[in-house]
């Protein structure tokens, strides 16, 4: 199937209530990994590739894999950079055979965010490239909180509709409650999503698709093999799947997962290491890292995002 921007895939996923998954890939291997798991559930899938991981795979190479991709898949994948920071970053991305990119400036003031947000947008229409943007903190653990009103360091809602309007953006990542990484949460802290924010932003602008971050929610089994062979991260991570299926259902389209794919991929090849070591070819031990994260990336599409059978 061929490459698409995600216009048609929010476009279904806010009318079916579900979210698409946009999966952080660092190398060809997890990319494989990944569109396996939306093939077999038939599920329309974003790759998402960071500055980090753009670098380290270079932009030709993944260009390449992309269209191999889509001869080997039938399914709507969409290509996508997240948190780029810098305009510069965004055109080499439309310039490079991207359907999609993020433009993330939310960490400047209202008025630069939305000059270098409006300045990717032009260019990536022009190509017919669709852009994310974002406004808000989407904390980490480590920021210090202080809220000062009803929205704290939220995404305000008006502030929202303004940004929207003057940007021309196709999608906005808002800050409801999530928190980048494996460490979101204190010590005996709850995650709570602020699903009235939420709906709030909705209501303003119906139909317009929302993105959340920072929503990784690392399965049990994933995190014990990591930390069985080495890792130390903590016994619970991430946001509750419930809480992903309700903001699924009340307008957020695209749910970016990173942190799940790591642990799982490489608490498998930990384990392959550790349990083979007088092996030393690459497929014995990337590949059990592979086949989890197929494994996990149906799994989620299935039980939290619902975008099974939808491609
Ligand atoms: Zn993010």
């Amino acid at each position: 199937m061929k490459l698409v921007t995600t216009r048609e895939m929010f476009k279904k996923a806010y009318e079916g209530k579900y979210a698409i998954g946009a999966f952080n890939v660092d190398n060809i291997d997890i990319m494989m990994g990944v569109l396996a798991g939306a093939a077999r559930t038939k599920s329309p899938v974003i790759i998402a590739v960071s500055e980090g991981a753009l670098k380290y795979m270079h932009p030709a190479y993944i260009r390449e894999a992309i269209k191999a991709a889509c001869e080997e898949n039938d399914i709507p994948i969409a290509l996508h950079l997240d948190h780029g920071k810098s305009v510069e970053v965004c055109k080499q991305c439309v310039d490079n055979g991207f359907t999609s990119v993020m433009i993330d400036a939310s960490s400047y003031d209202f008025e630069t965010n939305i000059a270098m947000t409006k300045e990717v947008v032009e260019y990536a229409h022009a190509k017919d490239v669709v852009v994310e943007g974002e406004l808000g903190a989407i904390a980490g653990i480590e920021d210090d909180i202080v809220v000062e009103d009803k929205y704290g360091q939220f995404t305000h809602p008006q502030d929202a509709v303004e940004f929207v309007q003057r940007t021309g953006i196709d999608s906005l990542a808002i800050a409801i409650g999530t928190a980048h990484g494996a460490y979101k949460f204190k010590p005996g802290q709850k995650p709570q999503l602020r699903f009235d924010i939420l709906e709030e932003i909705t209501s303003l602008m119906p139909g317009f698709p929302l993105v959340l971050h920072g929503a990784s929610s690392v399965p049990k089994d994933r995190l014990d093999i990591f930390n069985q062979y080495g890792g130390n991260l903590p016994a619970a991570i991430g946001i509750p799947e419930a809480m992903l299926r309700e903001a699924a259902s009340k307008g957020i389209c695209k749910i970016n997962v990173g942190t799940d794919i790591r642990v799982c991929y490489f608490g498998q090849v930990r384990k392959a290491c550790v349990e083979k070591p007088e092996k030393f070819d690459g497929r014995t031990y990337l590949e059990p890292g592979r086949l989890a994260v197929a494994d996990m990336v149906a799994d989620k599409i299935t039980n939290v995002l619902g975008s099974n059978d939808k491609a």
